[in-house]
């Protein structure tokens, strides 16, 4: 073998992947088709739960101060959601352009070992029982694993031969990155899409002067993909939602986009699995696929790590699929229902008015909240039935990426010195509501008590095989 791991695309989900197996010793190198980073940023944002992620890392300060802002609320197809509802260290998003948290993410890899080539198109994937290899150019490696981060037209999925199914987009948008004449907001606000007959628009400060803008409406229904983003297009659009005083006077970079949201139904494919963009694709509302995809890396990097290192159970590589595509089906679907909320027409604006008075309502907002935050996130893991099991414990730091049992004295000190190389025990004073907590390195409780048989049953993966199997006791 060349390498424990190939990674395809260096975005979010390919470096955030990068960086959870060097920080576990495999060896990573990413093949990136670009020459350079594009300098374009797609998403703007950080949900709560990749903040509390990113924290248990020790990335979570560098990228606070590379971002532009922290946006105190959420939204869910522009209605207001107040994530305070969750019991989390960071009731915010952070707003922060893609291109700085990859370059924070990439640098990080790169400390760690992996090894980015970037000017290497994927073109050809072969695959045995004991590894793959994949072409890019003159460059063969061969690698164990190979992991498709390479986004929504991924190339892994197609030269496998991976369906795509899903539903095809009905909502016509168009974003840009834009100077103005005239006043402008300062800083970012829930987004205004209210579905009127003549569409609306999104208008966030970005930097120094330089704006996005995010609009829809009846003449982006009725144009073509490619069809350039010109000044006149967006002018009217800002004439629509913010006056016709408010002017571009320079478009930096403009894209269109629908609501077209695929999912594949199997995330693994013998020793080729796909993560993100390449695994799911949906409509941007409520800024969310970044977060899946890094979250997806989370999830899939210690569980690789595991297999390579030769600590996995048998089947744990396949709770990535039972736990993940649950996950990015729900977004997909929560993505199609904030279309709905924002088709202009009179029955859907009567469903908004619902949906807007609901989420006024506290548990209704916790509800909502929980979901695009990804604060709510429950796996499905067997054992003896505890509030913790299953979800996120944040708070707890994990920067090498090593699972922790977290108890409230020494007790059961002697039952982890088995696992000492990649589980660390941790004494502590929070009320864990049992004597212990086992965290997964991915931050979610996959054992809590105090019964020493169930624990060691935990500490050796058994519960994977009930997991992947589709069984649990909920
Ligand atoms: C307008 C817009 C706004 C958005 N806003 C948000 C937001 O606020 N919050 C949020 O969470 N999400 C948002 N998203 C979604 C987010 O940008 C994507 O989900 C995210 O980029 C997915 O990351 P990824 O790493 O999976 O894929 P990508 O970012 O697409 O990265 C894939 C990488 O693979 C490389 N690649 C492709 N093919 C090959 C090949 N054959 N060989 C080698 N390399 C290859 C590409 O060059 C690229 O670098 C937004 C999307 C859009 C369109």
């Amino acid at each position: 073998m060349d390498v424990d791991v190939i990674i395809v695309g260096a975005g979010p989900t390919g470096l955030t992947l990068a960086t959870e197996l060097g920080s576990a010793g495999v060896s990573t190198v990413v093949l990136e088709r670009l020459n350079e980073p594009s300098g374009q940023s797609k998403a703007l944002g950080l949900q709560p739960r990749t903040a509390e992620l990113l924290e248990s890392r020790g990335l979570l300060d560098r990228v606070s101060d590379a971002a532009i802002q922290r946006v105190p609320a959420g939204h869910f197809a522009g209605l207001r959601l107040d994530f305070s509802a969750w019991d989390t260290p960071h009731p915010y998003m952070i707003g922060i352009p893609q291109v700085r948290v990859e370059a924070i993410l990439e640098a990080r890899a790169a400390d760690l070992g992996a090894i980015v080539l970037r000017g290497h198109e994927l073109t050809e994937i072969v695959q045995d029982g004991a590894g793959v290899v994949a072409t890019a150019g003159s460059q063969r490696l061969r690698g164990r694993y190979l992991v498709g981060c390479d986004g929504g037209r991924s190339t892994v999925r197609e030269l496998l031969g991976i369906e795509f199914p899903g539903l095809d987009g009905r909502l016509h948008m168009a974003v840009t990155d834009l100077t103005l004449t005239g006043p402008a907001p300062t800083s970012w606000s829930i987004p205004e899409m209210s579905p009127s007959r003549s569409g609306k628009g999104y208008l966030a400060p970005i930097g120094q002067n330089v704006y996005r803008f995010l609009f829809y409406g009846p003449e982006q229904r009725d144009l073509s993909r490619d069809a350039p983003i010109t000044i006149g297009e967006v002018d009217r659009a800002l004439a629509v939602s913010f006056g016709s005083e408010v002017k571009a006077s320079d478009i930096r970079w403009g894209s269109r986009f629908t609501d077209t949201s695929r999912q594949v139904s199997t995330y693994r494919h013998g020793r080729v699995l796909l993560a993100g963009d390449a695994a799911h694709i949906h409509s941007p509302m409520g800024g969310q696929g970044l977060n899946l995809g890094m979250q997806d890396a989370f999830n899939l990097g210690w569980k690789l790590a595991a297999e390579v290192k030769g600590w996995a159970a048998d089947g744990l590589l396949d709770t990535y699929q039972t736990e993940r595509h649950p996950v990015a089906a729900r977004v997909l679907a929560n993505t199609r229902a904030q279309s709905v909320l924002l088709m202009p027409d009179e029955e859907n604006l009567a469903l908004r008015t619902i949906v807007e008075e609901l989420l006024e309502l506290p548990q209704a907002n916790k509800f909502v909240a929980g979901m695009m935050s990804g604060l709510d996130i429950h796996y499905p893991l067997p054992g003896d039935p505890h509030p913790l099991l299953g979800r996120r414990l944040p708070g707890l730091e994990q920067r090498t990426g090593r699972a922790a049992l977290l108890a409230r004295g020494n007790r059961l000190r002697a039952c982890v010195a088995q696992w000492s190389d990649h589980i660390d025990y941790v004494v502590t004073q929070r009320d864990l509501d049992a004597e212990a907590v086992l965290v997964r390195p991915d931050g979610y409780v996959c054992w809590a008590g105090s019964d020493v048989a169930s624990l060691t049953q935990a500490l050796s993966l058994q519960w994977v095989q009930r997991e992947a199997s589709g069984s649990s006791d909920r």
